[in-house]
């Protein structure tokens, strides 16, 4: 059986064909810069040299077209016909409270995904359009929705709702939704699975830290709590987002420097984080951490800043699970730096964290990088979002 998973942002598109009987990728791709000048496509077959194609890709359609030109051309394609594909998985970040799970994407979600549209203004509609597209060129094939809150909706009430007037709730339902689901899921099950103790049974705290962050509280197998929350701002600093702050914030500096919405909105979403904190030196780690080894005092204070909020959701995140079994480091920061998980688990030793330096020399691949008599493992686990997809695209088809 192959699937292939399609992630339609705003001006690219990626995708990944997977033969399932192996979860092997046959082939992947990237199409960039749609609907702006340059657009590209680069086509990386499994067996074979990537291919780069400049083309003008006006919108999705074309963008989609050529994706599947690329998995059918007679050189570098992966695929002789359309019906090779048995489904097709889509990314799509905001499902609202809808659903707590993968679902086929008939008409009737279709229609729910477009009310989620206001939550998600930036994501959703190049997510539906994907969708549309490929309904449209692939008729009869089975597309499937994966949604990046599903995974959250377990929460319990006390932890996805804000202190604020419950009518906000009830009109706008505005709450916790959490994001990057896809990703603790896949994480918190492969830990199990490295553990070889059932997820039902596990106590796990996962930390997705890449340009966006989230740490979740993993409680047999569900998730109870995250760090963001209605938008994806809040928790952890992260690159260009600011994090968890004082709502009164807000209307102060509205009000001193004269703000729109729109204004602020950017300064939270595109303009803190890393790269604010730090007085414009970088949103990417990597530079943050190399000025800091110079001795950069803004570097040192952003990256104590980050490393401080990891920790601190770690404390809380055990405190809510009565426990921690694991923790799990993922996505770009997680898998790579080893002075982040050092620094993050630094002081934890009271609730049974002992992190060994030489296993976590590691990177970018599974391991425990804890010592051996640490009550709590530590464990570093590359997150593969689309093979989880693709996962959950072939079990759903597979029951049509
Ligand atoms: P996204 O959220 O866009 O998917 P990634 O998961 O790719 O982001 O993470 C990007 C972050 O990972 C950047 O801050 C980058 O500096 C960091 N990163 C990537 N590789 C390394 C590395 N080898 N060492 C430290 N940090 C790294």
């Amino acid at each position: 059986m192959k699937v292939l998973v399609v992630n339609s942002g705003s001006s690219s598109i990626k995708y990944q064909l997977f033969d399932m009987t192996d979860e092997s990728v046959l082939a992947k791709g990237l199409v960039e810069r749609i609907g702006i000048s340059d657009s590209i496509i680069n086509h990386y077959p499994s067996d074979r040299e990537p291919v780069i194609t400049h083309q003008d890709i006006p919108n999705h359609r074309v963008g989609i077209k050529l994706m599947m030109d690329a998995l059918l051309h007679s050189e570098y394609g992966v695929i002789k016909d359309v019906s090779e594909i048995s489904a097709v998985g889509h990314r799509v970040v905001h499902a609202g409270e809808k659903f707590s799970g993968s679902v086929l994407l008939t008409d009737e979600v279709m229609d729910a995904l477009k009310e989620c549209i206001e939550l998600a203004p930036l994501h959703n509609p190049p997510n539906i359009l994907g969708i549309e597209v490929c309904k449209e060129l692939m008729p009869g094939i089975p597309q499937v929705g994966v949604f990046d809150t599903a995974f959250h909706q377990t929460i319990p009430e006390c932890a996805y709702l804000y202190g604020i007037p419950y009518k906000f709730y009830k009109k706008y339902k505005v709450r916790r939704y959490g994001f990057h689901g896809t990703s603790h899921k896949y994480v918190a099950q492969r830990a199990a699975e490295i553990l070889e103790k059932p997820l039902e049974e596990l106590k796990i705290i996962t930390c997705h830290l890449g340009n966006g962050s989230s740490i979740t509280a993993v409680k047999n197998g569900i998730s109870i709590d995250t760090s963001l929350g209605f938008g994806t701002v809040a928790g952890i600093i992260m690159g260009t987002r600011c994090g968890d702050f004082d709502p009164a914030i807000i209307p102060f500096l509205m009000d001193k420097e004269k703000l729109t919405v729109e204004e602020i909105n950017k300064i939270i979403y595109k303009e803190s984080g890393f790269l604010g904190l730090s007085e414009g030196i970088s949103s990417d780690k990597r530079d943050l951490r190399e000025r800091a080894n110079q001795g950069d005092e803004r570097a040192i204070r952003t990256i104590s800043a980050f490393t401080y909020g990891i920790k601190k959701y770690i404390g809380a995140y055990a405190a809510a699970m009565g426990g921690v079994d694991a923790i799990v480091f993922t996505a770009g920061i997680g898998e790579n730096s080893k002075e982040t998980r050092a620094e993050a688990c630094e002081g934890l030793e009271f609730l049974g964290v002992k992190i060994d330096p030489e296993k976590n020399k590691v990177s970018a691949k599974e391991a425990i990088i804890s010592n051996d008599d640490s009550k709590v493992k530590i464990m570093v686990i590359p997150t593969n979002e689309e093979l989880m997809i693709a996962k959950d695209t072939a079990e759903i088809s597979a029951n049509l």
